[in-house]
C-alpha cells in the first residue's frame, strides 16, 4: 500500500488477504478457533513466536481489518476493537490504572462514563476529580502525585463544549499523564486527537462508524508500550468485538468520510437557520460563529460534526411539547444515524444526575440535542418548524 495516498484511501483499500475464491469485497469469518498445521506451529503461536490466529476473543480477520483501517484513519499505531463504546472506555481505564491511581475527567461525559468513574472505579481504588471540560489551569490545578490520566470526550454530549487537545497534550507530556480522548462524535474524520498530543483515543463505533443505526462496536487506539497492556487486558477479559459486526463496521469505515461531509454541511444549515428563529434561547453547532469555542473549533477539527443542541426558552414543558409534535425526526436517545434523531437530555439519557449536576453541566431542562441524518436539509428543518410553531 502506497504511503502517499490519503488516510481516506488507504482506509477503502486496506483489506485482508484474500481468500483464494478471488472475492473482491472481504468474507466475513465467522470461526471461534483456527486450526494448526502441526504441533510446532501450535506451540510458536502460544509462545507468541510467530503472529496468526488462534481464537476469535485474542483475534479475528475481521475485527482485525476494522482496526487497522480505523488506526490509518486515526494515525494510531495500534489499536483494539471491541464490543461496544463502553467496552472500549472500560478497557482503557482498567487496563492502565491500579489501585492507588488518580485520574482528572472533564465534568461533561458520557452517562455511562460518569457511572463507571464514580462507582465501579473507587472499588479498585482509583480516584477521580473533575474540573471544567474548558479550563486547562483547572487540569494542572487537579494534578496530584499518583495522577495517571486525563480523560476527556470533545466535542462533549449534549453542551457540545469543547476541551483544548493540543494545550492538554502539552500538560499531559509536562506531568507524564495520558491524555485518554473519547473521539466519538468528531469521528476520526474530523478530528485526530494523537496527532495533538492524545495517547489514547476511544470510540463508541455504535454512532457515526457505523452510522446507520445497525450494530454495536467500539474501539481503543493509540501508540507504544501502553497499548501492549490493553491488549493483554482485552485478551484475559474479552470484550471482542464479534467478526459479524467487524465485517459491518468495516465496510461502514470505507464510506465515513463522505456521509461526514455531508452530515456536517446539514447539520451547519440548520443550525444557521435555527439562529433566526423565535422561541430559542440559543442554538450551538461548533461550526458557527456563535459558538464560544469556535476558533478552537476551527484549530483542532475539520468541520463541525452532526450534531446541533439548542434551548427552547419555554423549559421542561416546551422541550417536551417540541418532541411530541416532531414528524420526521425520530425520537430516540442514540445518535450518528442516518436519520435525524432528537433527544431531551434532562428527561431522558441525564434524567439521574440531580439538577446541580445538570447545571453544571449545562443541561438546562429545555436543552434539545439533536443527531442530524442525512435526510435532505429542508425536510429536516421544515419539521423542525412546524414543531416549534406548534409549542407555542
Ligand atoms: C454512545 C457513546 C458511548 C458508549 O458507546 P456504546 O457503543 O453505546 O457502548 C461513549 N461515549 C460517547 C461519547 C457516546 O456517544
Amino acid at each position: 500500500m502506497s504511503k502517499h495516498w490519503h488516510p481516506e484511501t488507504r482506509a477503502i483499500r486496506e483489506q485482508i488477504p484474500r481468500s483464494g475464491q478471488q472475492e473482491h469485497s472481504a468474507p466475513l469469518y465467522l470461526t471461534s478457533s483456527f486450526v494448526f498445521d502441526d504441533t510446532e506451529q501450535a506451540r510458536a503461536l502460544f509462545a507468541d513466536e510467530i503472529s496468526g490466529n488462534l481464537y476469535s476473543r485474542f483475534t479475528n480477520p475481521n475485527p482485525d481489518e476494522f482496526v487497522r483501517k480505523l488506526c490509518l484513519l486515526e494515525g494510531a499505531e495500534s489499536g483494539v476493537a471491541c464490543a461496544t463504546g463502553m467496552a472500549a472506555i472500560t478497557l482503557s481505564l482498567l487496563g492502565v490504572l491500579k489501585a492507588g491511581d488518580h485520574l482528572i475527567a472533564a465534568r461533561d461525559l458520557f452517562g455511562s462514563t460518569h457511572q463507571i468513574l464514580t462507582r465501579l472505579l473507587p472499588r479498585f481504588g482509583i480516584e477521580h476529580s473533575y474540573v471544567p471540560i474548558d479550563d486547562v489551569a483547572a487540569y494542572e490545578r487537579a494534578i496530584r502525585p499518583n495522577t495517571r490520566m486525563i480523560l476527556v470526550e470533545t466535542p462533549s454530549n449534549p453542551g457540545l463544549k469543547l476541551a483544548d487537545l493540543e494545550s492538554l497534550g502539552k500538560l499531559a507530556q509536562a506531568h507524564d499523564l495520558l491524555l485518554n480522548v473519547d473521539n466519538t462524535f468528531a469521528t476520526p474524520w474530523l478530528q485526530n486527537p494523537l496527532a495533538l498530543g492524545a495517547h489514547l483515543v476511544t470510540h463508541s463505533a455504535t454512532k457515526f462508524i457505523d452510522g446507520q443505526g445497525r450494530v454495536m462496536g467500539g474501539a481503543v487506539l493509540g501508540q507504544g508500550p501502553v497499548m501492549d497492556e490493553i491488549r493483554w487486558f482485552a485478551r484475559q477479559t474479552g470484550p471482542s468485538l464479534s467478526p459479524f459486526n467487524a465485517w459491518v463496521l468495516s465496510k461502514s469505515l470505507e464510506t465515513l468520510h463522505v456521509r461526514m461531509d455531508r452530515h456536517c454541511d446539514n447539520a451547519l444549515h440548520i443550525a444557521q437557520a435555527l439562529e433566526d428563529l423565535p422561541g430559542l434561547s440559543f442554538v450551538r453547532h461548533p461550526e458557527r460563529p456563535s459558538h464560544p469555542q469556535h476558533e478552537l473549533a476551527r484549530r483542532q477539527m475539520r468541520r463541525g460534526g452532526a450534531m446541533v443542541c439548542f434551548e427552547l426558552a419555554g423549559g421542561l414543558e416546551a422541550g417536551r411539547r417540541f418532541l411530541d409534535r416532531l414528524q420526521l425526526c425520530s425520537l430516540s436517545a442514540n445518535l450518528g444515524d442516518s436519520r435525524t434523531i432528537a433527544t431531551h437530555p434532562a428527561s431522558t439519557t441525564h434524567a439521574k444526575l440531580s439538577e446541580e449536576d445538570r447545571q453544571a453541566v449545562g443541561i438546562t431542562p429545555g436543552l434539545i440535542r439533536l443527531s442530524v441524518g442525512l435526510e435532505h436539509p429542508d425536510d429536516i428543518l421544515e419539521d423542525l418548524q412546524q414543531a416549534l410553531e406548534q409549542t407555542g
